[in-house]
């Protein structure tokens, strides 16, 4: 059984409003729609910190890559410098 909050009167479950006072007793639908709000926004967050971190992933990932890619580029390019020396020296 559940009782109006304002008046007192007994209420069916599937009552939305108090027949005596008019009072609204949709408060348990409010309370499921700010849940439902709730666990919205929850994975919202969720992601907007997943894509957070994989940014940091792929930024971390990509770092070493950023330093490595120049100094094996400087490496080849200094063995065909020496290379072409080497030749041309005979
Ligand atoms: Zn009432």
């Amino acid at each position: 059984m559940h009782y109006c909050q304002n008046c007192g009167a007994e209420i069916e479950s599937n009552q939305k409003v108090c027949s005596l006072c008019g009072y609204n007793l949709g408060k348990k639908e409010s309370d499921s729609d700010e849940d439902a709000g709730i666990t919205e926004i929850d994975p919202k967050i969720l992601r907007s910190e997943m894509l957070k971190q994989l940014k940091k992933a792929r930024a971390s990932a990509f770092s070493p890559w950023m330093a490595i890619v120049p100094i094996a580029f400087f490496i080849v390019f200094f063995g065909f410098v020496l290379l072409i020396i080497l030749i041309t020296r005979g």
